[in-house]
């Protein structure tokens, strides 16, 4: 391995070996399909030499990555200062998260370990929309439970009725990217969208959305619906809980594609069975981290929640897939790739998460 010259670098600019070498944490066969391919797309690929492994980043895996600046992880490894820590000594200097959601890395540890981070904050936001609405419309039109019956030879309607989306309001959290795509596509089934954020959008960008800000309170008092499209942090954490569940109107339809730990399952749970949420469209899970992207289908799976959640004929639950589209993944590498670029050649990388 050659050291990159330095003769336009500021002190700024790392010293990083050319090639650059990158590890790929959790990969998936369509990952090494999407950042083979996009590689190829760039000015100088051979500058880049991409390793793949399927293992998760953890404390274990963290020495794996001895040997490489960079590394790059999904929504599910573990970013933790431990980790960190582990990745600081092996001589890691950048991490990329191929993921918009940055809950699962401590950014304070990484900022004292001199590691940069950056992540894809925008990717086919409209796929993640896009699936939260088809989980709405799967439990609206009891599709999962019509697609079994059919299969066994069962076309009987009783237990399918359904009720038409046209003049239902919808409650959306989170009036940012994913948010307003959602926003779009109840309005087009003819819906009334009420939506509660922070930072509240322009009146105009709001007015040609056709939605109105609403408060917390109104939006569980009056929506038939309620899509989360919030980032997790210690503010958002558990913010659906027994007590907000309570203010909700009676059968409310909940759709979670955001992040797992903004819903307290067992409070969920306790509001399937008495009927207070008519229905559950869960993309994500709280404690997901273990199940998701691996096969347990020959094993037994230890968490009560997750296993009564499944068994609920009103819940539907998808495993971390709502960004899973052709156009999402080029994208996601594509500016992954970027932000591998940007720090090696400036040592600023493009997209930083905010602290
Ligand atoms: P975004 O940053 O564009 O929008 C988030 C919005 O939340 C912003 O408008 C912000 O003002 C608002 N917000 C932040 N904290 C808030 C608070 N405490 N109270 C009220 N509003 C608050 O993000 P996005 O791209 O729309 O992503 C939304 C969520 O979707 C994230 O949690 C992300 O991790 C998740 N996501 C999931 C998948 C998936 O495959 N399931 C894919 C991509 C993103």
């Amino acid at each position: 391995m050659k050291r990159r010259t330095l003769e336009s670098a500021t002190s700024h600019v790392p010293e990083i070996s050319t090639p650059y070498r990158v590890l790929i944490y959790s990969t998936k066969e369509y990952d090494k399909l999407s950042f083979d391919t996009k590689v190829k797309d760039l000015k100088q690929p051979e500058k880049y030499e991409i390793h793949y492994t399927h293992e998760r980043l953890s404390k274990d895996s963290a020495k794996n990555a001895n040997g490489y600046e960079c590394i790059c992880i999904f929504v599910n490894d573990d970013g933790s200062r431990e980790v960190l820590e582990k990745l600081k000594q092996i001589g890691v200097k950048l991490i990329v998260l191929r993921c918009a959601g940055y809950n699962n890395i401590d950014l304070k540890a990484a900022e004292e370990f001199a590691i940069e981070i950056g992540y894809v904050p925008s990717y086919s936001p409209n796929a993640i929309a896009e699936h939260a609405v088809a989980l709405v419309m799967a439990l609206n039109r009891r599709l999962h439970r019509a697609y079994d019956r059919v299969r066994n030879g069962d076309f009987r309607l009783d237990g399918l009725v359904g009720f038409d989306m046209n003049g239902k309001t919808v409650g959306v959290l989170g009036t940012g990217r994913i948010g307003q795509f959602t926003i779009r596509i109840f309005r087009g089934f003819g819906c009334r969208v009420l939506a509660y954020d922070i930072y509240k959008m322009q009146d105009d960008d709001r007015h040609a959305l056709g939605f109105e800000y609403a408060e917390l309170d109104d939006i569980y008092a009056q929506a038939d619906i309620l899509s989360i499209h919030l980032p997790l942090d210690h503010k958002t954490k558990h913010m659906i809980n027994a007590r907000t569940i309570d203010k909700m109107k009676k059968g409310i339809i909940l759709v979670n594609t955001a992040r797992g730990g903004l819903i307290d399952s067992k409070a969920l749970l306790d509001a399937l069975k008495s009927g207070q949420v008519a229905g559950a469209g869960l993309d994500v899970y709280e404690y997901e981290h273990k199940y998701f992207s691996h096969d347990f289908s020959s094993t037994v799976i230890e968490d009560d929640v997750l296993l009564q959640l499944l068994s609920y004929p009103n819940v539907i639950l998808t495993a971390h897939q709502a960004f899973l589209t052709q156009e999402a993944l080029c994208s996601i590498a594509k500016t992954t790739l970027e932000n591998i670029y940007s720090f090696m050649t400036s040592g600023k990388v493009l997209n930083v998460p905010k602290t």
